[in-house]
């Protein structure tokens, strides 16, 4: 069976790729430049002919969420951005925003195609192969249809609905499931959900969890935990509805999760400050920002992803040469605790990694607005699980790691399980207490 999904593209040379994304770029613009009323807009001034290649793509400015909100607030449904004539917008997906109105992502039948494409080569990245039956219960990731399509080029797929736990159970128990995608705090729900019907999670024949969607998988200990339970392999992948439903995956050597999606979007790392593009080398810590270059409905140009992303390796043992990243953070969470960056999801990981004691669920409390609310010692509180013997020194030991890995004080409240809200997607890591939320 192959290695690779797609070799030709997954291990091109450098200097093949390269020169495939300029081709594809200057064909992306010239197609937005003639199709879409929001570049046209946004571009008008600038010389966009000049931008010969991936290199040039400097010359134009990014392009934020909060424009593509407004620009559908201002022409419903799809905003001034989309480019196709709308009888061939085949697919839409929505996702929740911060106004209280969703927000359209739309889709023609090349781009399903194109999408189908990336998620393939992620899963099998991952280590899906033919045989394999996936329950498909991710409807929290608005893209869910195009993993069902890239699951169905592989294996099976057994779609089953959200927060169905017993008929997910019986698809492994009756229906030869074997591997399951969710977000990196699932599986630990899902173990507990199977102790209180008596089932051992390894009793399952759970052989892959695709973890997405959220930081977390990557923590060694997280990870040391859930495959101890199911004895199951869990890897790493993500994407996201605005710039491609899945774009990065984790190889055997789980180094960090390679960039699978060569011809279909182009990444940058940028300076989340300054704006300025980053050498995309190992240790390189900055901003994702993609643009796509094979989009009929809605092709974004330079759009910040707001993911803080680390490139852990620009080589690797499997022959994939795309490089790897791990999500560090979101911009729009970061907190800033005495002039250093704070990552919420970098303070759970922290929390995560006193497995078994601790179940990886943390709530930071913002008891008064930035930047007083940001001052320390930052309020935090932590799951505990049952039978830990000293409560106190477990608070003491997970401060003084917090001030060790991420230089800031906090002050740890334990909490027992299941006395912090859960979430179906992913979790809600500030509570701005001051705001009476
Ligand atoms: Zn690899």
């Amino acid at each position: 069976m192959k290695a690779v999904w797609n070799p030709a593209l997954e291990c091109a040379s450098p200097a093949d790729l390269a020169a495939r994304h300029d081709a594809r770029l200057r064909a992306q613009l010239d197609y937005v430049m003639a199709r879409s009323a929001f570049y046209q807009r946004k571009f008008a001034g600038l010389d966009v002919e000049a931008v010969r290649g991936t290199a040039d793509l400097a010359r134009l400015p990014f392009t934020e969420k909060s424009e593509l909100r407004e620009s559908q607030l201002a022409v419903a449904p799809f905003g001034h951005h989309v480019a196709c004539a709308p009888q061939d917008v085949r697919r839409v997906y929505s996702t929740s925003g911060t106004t209280g109105r969703p927000t359209y992502i739309g889709l023609t039948r090349h781009d399903v195609e194109v999408w189908r494409e990336a998620a393939t080569r992620a899963f099998w990245t991952n280590g899906l192969r033919p045989g394999q039956r996936i329950p498909l219960v991710v409807s929290p990731f608005v893209v869910a249809a195009s993993y069902a399509d890239a699951f169905e080029n592989i294996g099976t797929c057994m779609p089953i609905g959200v927060n169905m736990t017993d008929r997910l159970i019986d698809a492994f128990r009756f229906g030869g499931a074997s591997a399951l995608l969710c977000t990196a705090s699932y599986p630990l729900h899902f173990a507990r959900a199977l102790a209180e019907r008596g089932i051992d999670p390894a009793s399952l024949g759970l052989e892959l969890i695709l973890a997405g969607g959220e930081p977390g998988a990557s923590i060694p200990e997280v990870r040391r935990q859930i495959e101890g339970l199911f004895g199951c392999r869990l890897m790493e992948c993500s994407g996201n509805g605005d710039y491609c439903a899945m774009a990065w995956a984790e190889c055997e050597h789980r180094q960090g999760m390679h960039f699978c999606a060569q011809d279909i979007i182009h990444p940058e790392i940028i300076d989340p400050d300054s704006g300025e593009a980053l050498p995309i080398e190992a240790g390189v810590r900055g901003e994702l920002v993609c643009t796509s270059l094979d989009r009929e409905c809605m092709p974004l140009v330079r759009f910040r992803t707001r993911d803080h992303v680390v490139v852990t390796h620009t080589e690797c043992d499997c022959g994939r040469t795309g490089f790897g990243i791990r999500i560090i953070g979101r911009t729009d969470d970061l907190l800033i605790v005495q002039g250093m960056n704070v990552y919420p999801a970098a303070v759970r990981d922290v929390v995560a990694s006193f497995a078994p004691a601790t179940n990886g669920v943390i709530e930071i409390q913002l008891r008064e607005a930035p930047p007083a609310g940001w001052a320390p010692p930052v309020h935090i509180k932590a799951e505990v699980t049952a039978g830990v013997a000293d409560p106190a020194a477990l608070a003491a030991a997970i401060e003084a790691r917090l001030r060790e890995k991420l230089i800031f004080r906090a002050r740890v409240e334990l909490v027992p399980e299941m006395a912090l809200p859960r979430y179906e997607y992913k979790a809600k890591l500030v509570r701005e207490v001051y705001k009476g939320a």
